[in-house]
């Protein structure tokens, strides 16, 4: 890998709970570097729901899980993935 590819590499990445989302667009419009879009396709409740459109600009930051108000979304750094992964709390929080 170049030095050009491994600086471009992303430093962050979503976790999305499709089915819950309400396609209320906060989380697109709140995310600072804009790497999020709403899909094509639609989930079974009839929403739009957001893909990460850009993944070489999350930085994990979670803004859009702060934003969420249905806990649909999260983000999170790269470098904490397998911490997450391995922690008793579960990776995605329950719908308050
Ligand atoms: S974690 Fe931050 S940069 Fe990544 S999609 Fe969410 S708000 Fe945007
Ligand atoms: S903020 Fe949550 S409910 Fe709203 S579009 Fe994003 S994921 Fe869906």
């Amino acid at each position: 890998m170049s030095e050009i590819e491994s600086v471009r590499k992303g430093k962050g990445t979503i976790f999305l709970r499709k089915e819950v989302c309400k396609g209320c667009s906060f989380c697109i419009d709140f995310c600072p570097t804009h790497c999020l879009e709403f899909s094509i396709e639609f989930n079974q409740k009839g929403y739009h729901f957001p893909l990460l459109a850009r993944p070489l600009d999350c930085t994990g930051c979670d803004l859009c899980g702060l934003y969420c108000p249905d806990f649909a979304i999260f983000g999170v750094k790269i470098k904490d993935l397998e911490k997450r992964r391995t922690s008793p709390e579960p990776l995605i929080p329950a719908k308050g």
